[in-house]
């Protein structure tokens, strides 16, 4: 049994550095070309996988090479894969990415099978899920899966992680059923219509996605940690000031460490400052996967003392 479901994305990111990112029409000779698995989906099973939870990813990948890879990886991760469908009527997701000198990106998605994650994906994980105590989901694949993944799920008494990422609008009728959202400022913006420009108006946001009927909202404030709002009240979290090297996958590393938090029975505040201290440890290595702390690692930091 898997105390945690992730329905979510996976993405095989192609990435090559170049001196500067090509105009329309221009030609520009590149670095070498690296192929790193990535979406949001998958990064975040590895995140609670690297840290010692039993995670099932439900989601689909194309029948390519690049499907395959991201199957191997997942399952070396410790990740279990046997509800990811391999889609013959889609390539694999992928994300075209051209890194500058300046660490400026340019970035194309193209969804590929991730598009075609459905009801029936989740209806087929329909035994896996009723026995998992989790269910972790973010905006990457349709948002009408996603909606009918939280009513089951919140009807069969598995709690419902969103992270509506990338940030999408969606109606307050969609939100019945989640358990706890976690948002960073941009897609806490975007829900509540609260510009987030202060640790006052993040308090403010969180209460507002609480009156949205989500019992527990978490926004993630990049080097000012996060805000947890509960019943009990609002709870600023902050992050240990640390050397920045890359902020890729921090908000996937949070999940990860929240859920591992969520599956120790550690209470609210408590893991929120576990996960914090995941997010800033993802920082301080460059990559999306390879930057995810494991269990030894979290663990020492989180006992040092995050403030
Ligand atoms: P996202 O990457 O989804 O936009 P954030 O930037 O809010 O999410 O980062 C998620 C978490 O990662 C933060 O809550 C924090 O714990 C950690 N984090 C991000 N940036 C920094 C930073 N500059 N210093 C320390 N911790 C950081």
């Amino acid at each position: 049994m898997s105390d945690v479901i992730v329905l979510g994305s996976l993405n095989m990111d192609l990435v090559v550095r170049v001196g500067h990112i090509p105009r329309p029409g221009e030609t520009v000779l590149g670095r070498d070309f690296v192929t790193v698995p990535g979406g949001k989906g998958a990064n975040q099973a590895a995140a609670a996988a690297r840290l010692g939870v039993p995670v099932e990813m439900v989601g689909r990948v194309g029948t390519d090479a690049f499907g395959e890879a991201m199957l191997a990886n997942l399952r070396g991760q410790g990740v279990g894969t046997s509800y990811i469908r391999r889609d013959p009527a889609a390539p694999s997701g992928i994300a075209l990415i051209t890194v500058d000198e300046r660490g400026e990106n340019a970035i194309v998605v193209a969804p590929g099978a991730n598009g075609r994650v459905s009801r029936e994906d989740v209806e087929g994980a329909r035994e896996l899920l009723k026995r998992a105590r989790f269910l972790v989901m973010q905006f990457e694949i349709p948002l009408p899966t996603v909606q009918a993944a939280i009513h089951w799920a919140s009807q069969w008494g598995v709690r419902v992680i969103l992270n509506p990422a990338p940030a999408q609008a969606v109606s307050p009728d969609f939100l019945q059923g989640v358990y706890c959202l976690v948002a960073n400022e941009t897609e806490a913006e975007i829900l509540t219509g609260f510009a987030i420009r202060s640790l006052e108006a993040a308090a403010q946001a969180g209460q507002a996605l609480r009156r949205l009927g989500v019992p527990v909202a978490i926004i993630t404030l990049g080097a000012e940690g996060a805000m947890l709002s509960t019943e009990e009240g609002d709870l600023h979290v902050p992050a240990r000031k640390v050397e920045v090297v890359d902020t890729t996958a921090a908000g996937d590393a949070f999940i990860g460490g929240l859920v591992a938090a969520l599956c120790k029975e550690m209470p609210w505040p408590e893991a929120v400052r576990y996960a914090t201290c995941a997010g800033t440890l993802a920082t301080m290595v460059l990559g999306a996967q390879t930057s995810l702390p494991d269990a030894a690692r979290l663990e020492a930091f989180f006992q040092e003392g995050c403030p």
